[in-house]
C-alpha cells in the first residue's frame, strides 16, 4: 500500500438477527452497536470508525432490511437500511451460514442496484461441524453475479475477520481520514448511554415488548469523577409498565444495575443512574411521536 489515505463508507446490510451489529463491534474492536437474539434491536444507522494504516473504513451498522410491515416504526427501520446503500462505497451484506430465507433475496435485490463494490459475508460458520458443507453455498451466491467477493466468517469468534477487514479496506477510494484514528464512532456518550439501557431492556424484556418500548436520556451532567444520568423507558401501555418494573422492582433494578456497570466501563468513570418508566400510548405506530422521540 502506498502513504495516500484511502477513506471510504462501508455499509453492513441484511435481514435481522444475521450478526450485523455483532460484526461491527469486532471489527472496530470495542462495543458500540448493541446486540440482542430480538430482531429490531438495532434501531439507528451507527457509525464505526476502523483506521488501519493509510486505509480508514467508516462502517454503518443498519437496522435489518425485511418485509416492512404496516407499522410506522417499521417503515422507519426499512427507509434508513436502504437509504444508506445509495450513498456508500462498499456494501457487506451479512447472511447466516446455509440458510438464504427469503429475506435474504429481498435484500440483495436492493444490494445489486447498489452502484458500490459489493461484498457478502456469510457469518456464524462456527455453528458448522463441516465447512465443506458452505461450498455448494458459496457456488450458488457466487452464480447470482451480485457480490464481487464472498467471505465465511464467524463475527463472534472473531474467526476470518482480518480477511473480510483487507477486502474491505482494499476497496476504499483514496480520499483524506475524516477522523483522528483512535476514534471510532460518530456518537456522543449520551446517545451510547441510552443504547445501552435500551440493550439491558430488550434482553431482559424483549419477548414481551416486540416494538413497544424506546429509552431517552433526559440529564446527562459530569461532577466532580461521577456522571448522573436520569434516562426514561417509554411504553405504550400500562401493562407493559409493569412488566419493564416487574415484582417489587426488581426487573427495574437488574436492568439498571447492568446498564450502569456497561456505562461505566464505556466512559471510564463512575456513574449514577436514574430510571424512569413512562406510558406512552400509541407511539410507535405514530409518525409524528416518532419524530418527537427523536426517529426522523
Ligand atoms: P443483527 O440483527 O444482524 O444486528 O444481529 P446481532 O448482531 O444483534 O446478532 C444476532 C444474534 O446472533 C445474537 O444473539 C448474536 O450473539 C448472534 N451472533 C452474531 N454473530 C454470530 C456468530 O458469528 N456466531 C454465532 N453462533 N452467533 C452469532
Ligand atoms: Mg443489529
Amino acid at each position: 500500500m502506498t502513504d495516500t489515505q484511502h477513506c471510504g463508507y462501508v455499509a453492513l446490510v441484511g435481514r435481522p438477527n444475521v450478526g450485523k451489529s455483532t460484526l461491527l463491534n469486532h471489527l472496530v474492536g470495542r462495543k458500540l452497536a448493541i446486540t440482542s437474539r430480538k430482531p429490531q434491536t438495532t434501531r439507528h444507522n451507527l457509525l464505526g470508525v476502523h483506521t488501519e494504516g493509510s486505509a480508514q473504513a467508516l462502517i454503518v451498522d443498519t437496522p435489518g432490511i425485511h418485509d416492512p410491515g404496516s407499522r410506522a416504526m417499521n417503515r422507519y427501520l426499512v427507509r434508513t437500511a436502504t437509504s444508506v446503500l445509495q450513498d456508500v462505497d462498499v456494501v457487506v451484506q451479512v447472511v447466516e451460514r446455509i440458510r438464504i430465507t427469503d429475506d435474504d433475496r429481498l435484500v440483495m435485490g436492493h444490494v445489486a442496484k447498489s452502484r458500490a463494490v459489493r461484498i457478502c459475508a456469510i457469518n456464524k460458520v462456527d455453528e458448522l461441524d463441516d465447512r465443506a458443507k458452505l461450498l455448494p453455498q458459496i457456488e450458488a451466491l457466487h452464480a447470482l453475479g451480485v457480490f464481487g467477493e464472498i467471505v465465511p466468517i464467524s463475527a463472534l469468534k472473531n474467526d476470518n475477520l482480518d480477511r473480510l477487514k483487507a477486502v474491505v479496506l482494499a476497496r476504499l477510494p483514496p480520499g483524506p481520514h475524516l477522523f483522528p484514528p483512535d476514534q471510532i464512532t460518530d456518537r456522543s456518550e449520551r446517545f451510547m448511554a441510552g443504547e445501552i439501557v435500551r440493550e439491558k431492556l430488550m434482553r431482559r424484556v424483549g419477548d414481551e415488548l416486540p416494538y413497544h418500548a424506546t429509552v431517552s436520556i433526559e440529564g446527562f451532567r459530569a461532577k466532580s469523577g461521577i456522571v448522573e444520568i436520569d434516562a426514561t423507558i417509554h411504553v405504550e401501555r400500562d401493562g407493559q409498565k409493569a412488566i419493564v418494573i416487574g415484582s417489587g422492582g426488581a426487573r427495574l433494578k437488574s436492568i439498571g444495575q447492568d446498564a450502569r456497570a456497561d456505562i461505566e466501563r464505556l466512559l471510564g468513570r463512575k456513574v449514577m443512574l436514574r430510571l424512569w418508566v413512562k406510558v406512552r400510548p400509541g407511539w410507535s405506530a405514530n409518525d409524528s411521536a416518532l419524530r418527537r422521540m427523536g426517529y426522523d
